[in-house]
């Protein structure tokens, strides 16, 4: 199984299967350092990421800010599982962190994970006018991950030939969304994902992982009218495309 994006463990969680491929991401440099306590698997990959929602309530100046981004192309050089992620847009945050400066930061990442060669995990909630600009003017040597993406079939569409990947979390078929009716028109590649701890509707427990992330195979193989054997099977394929660096 591949789950291209989920949070550091939480406390007392169970059995982190050995066999998945786990993308563990970050949103802020306290979480960093614990990206290195993680037992060493090579299936998991440790994401460095400075997110919106964090910058926008610990409003950092910009030497602060400088500092973070020096020390993140540190810890990402030096750690052959790193990538970057999550980082990006959420208009719910421009008051305290405005847009200019989200979009500024975005493209100083995607420069960073251009250079080292690393893929990129993005969080996005906004207007894709936005979105598309900033991928115009950034070099894509390496694949962009939109994650929780709820958009439509011609937007996923757009981003793929902008050399991006589309990530759909359990939110799609947890909530009333456009997505679930027209999963079947989705004729590019997408990942899935849990964003494990932060399940829509509930308090994620310690045990809940596994169950969450089968359940959501599960769920869009049904969507999708297929055998989850055949799901994991695309999905597998695509894991040979995203995860050697
Ligand atoms: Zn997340």
């Amino acid at each position: 199984m591949f789950d291209i994006h989920r949070h550091l463990p939480i406390q007392h969680e169970v059995s982190l299967p050995q066999d998945w491929q786990i993308w563990f991401a970050t949103s802020s440099p306290s979480e960093w350092e614990t990206l290195a306590t993680l037992p060493h698997n090579p299936l998991w990959k440790h994401g460095y990421g400075l997110s919106s929602q964090w910058l926008s309530t610990n409003s950092a100046s910009l030497p602060e800010l400088d500092n973070y981004i020096e020390k993140l192309t540190e810890l990402l050089q030096a750690d052959p599982l790193g990538y970057l992620g999550e980082f990006g847009i959420d208009d719910r945050y421009i008051e305290n962190f405005p847009l200019t400066k989200q979009i500024s930061l975005a493209k100083h990442l995607l420069h960073i994970a251009s250079e080292f060669g690393r893929p990129a995990v993005m969080h996005h909630v906004g207007t894709t006018t936005t979105l598309f600009a900033l991928l115009d003017a950034v070099p894509i040597t390496k694949p962009i991950i939109i994650h929780g993406f709820l958009g439509s079939v011609e937007t996923g569409r757009q981003l793929h030939q902008r050399g991006c990947y589309i990530s759909l979390g359990p939110r799609v078929w947890i909530q009333k969304t456009r997505i679930k009716k027209r999963l079947h028109e989705f004729d590019i590649p997408f990942c899935l994902e849990t964003d494990f701890p932060f399940v829509p509707g509930k308090i994620a427990g310690p045990a809940d992982y596994e169950i969450i992330l089968k359940n959501h195979y599960k769920q869009i193989a049904q969507m999708l009218k297929i055998e989850v054997e055949i799901l994991e099977e695309r999905i597998d394929g695509l894991t040979s495309i995203l995860t050697y660096w």
